[in-house]
């Protein structure tokens, strides 16, 4: 590999090294190949910017469940791809769900060079209804297809915009088609699920909210669930109050 400037000292551009195999010297891959790899795995994945740097290291521990989605995410990525469940992060605005979908994605991405994608449920429906319009230059099949065939896809803040009866069938459709063919899905929502027997995290939701239920129906739900693990985080908006503590006034 080369860069524009000088080529890399250690393979002069080629790529390869020699290492010691045992007696005999063996090629493999040199260190910048594989930052240059990762580096493509980044730019495609198309990681929100204000989510770039999130990472496990920065991740802030603020209460219980914070530190338990911690563990599971760490751990996830620790059994990858020998687990064939997701993770379903869910809970209020601000505790830090897509910053561990984010750090997890990463993960895989820097140490196991694992293709990745991150969708916002929101501009997955715009695109595909924007396929809808006849002077549209994309088809449904340019969307959908990076989101079928990822090998890890991070679908944020599921539920987020209403749908309607025929795209919430292409969306069933995106979701089912992953499932069928083991491929991983990672899904955040701030819409409380109903099933819990008591939720402590309620009083932490906006009052009088939808639940997951309402703003995507039984069956994908049900879906969902089959697919994943589910993480419960709560606790307040920490994004909020930190940007409020770094105004100085
Ligand atoms: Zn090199």
């Amino acid at each position: 590999m080369t860069t524009k400037e000088t080529p890399c000292p250690e393979c002069q551009g080629t790529g390869w090294v020699l290492g010691d195999g045992g007696g005999a010297p063996v090629a493999r891959r040199c260190s910048c190949f594989l930052t240059r790899q990762t580096q493509i795995l980044l730019d495609r994945s198309n990681i929100p910017r204000r989510y770039k740097n999130c990472g496990f290291k920065n991740f802030e521990v603020h209460n219980d469940s914070h530190k338990d989605a911690l563990a599971i995410s760490k751990k996830f990525v620790k059994n990858f791809p020998a687990q064939d469940v997701g993770l379903l992060f869910i809970g209020p605005c601000g505790v830090g769900k897509t910053h561990l979908a984010v750090a997890v994605i990463r993960e895989l991405m820097e140490k196991n060079g694992v293709p990745c994608v991150v969708y916002a449920f929101r501009d997955l429906i715009r695109e595909i209804q924007g396929t809808f319009s006849a002077d549209s230059a994309l088809t449904e099949s340019d969307i959908l297809s990076p989101i079928l065939q990822s090998e890890v896809l991070v679908l944020d803040e599921l539920g987020a915009k209403r749908t309607t009866a025929w795209v919430e069938e292409t969306i069933f459709y995106v979701i089912n088609h992953r499932y069928n063919h083991k491929k991983t899905t990672i899904f955040t929502s701030n819409y409380p699920d109903t099933e819990d027997q008591e939720d402590h995290r309620e009083a932490f939701y906006k009052k009088g909210g939808e639940n997951l239920v309402d703003r995507i129906g039984v069956r994908l739900r049900s879906r969902v669930y089959e697919m994943c693990k589910i993480v419960d985080m709560w606790g307040d908006d920490y994004r909020k109050m930190a940007k409020q503590a770094s105004y100085r006034f």
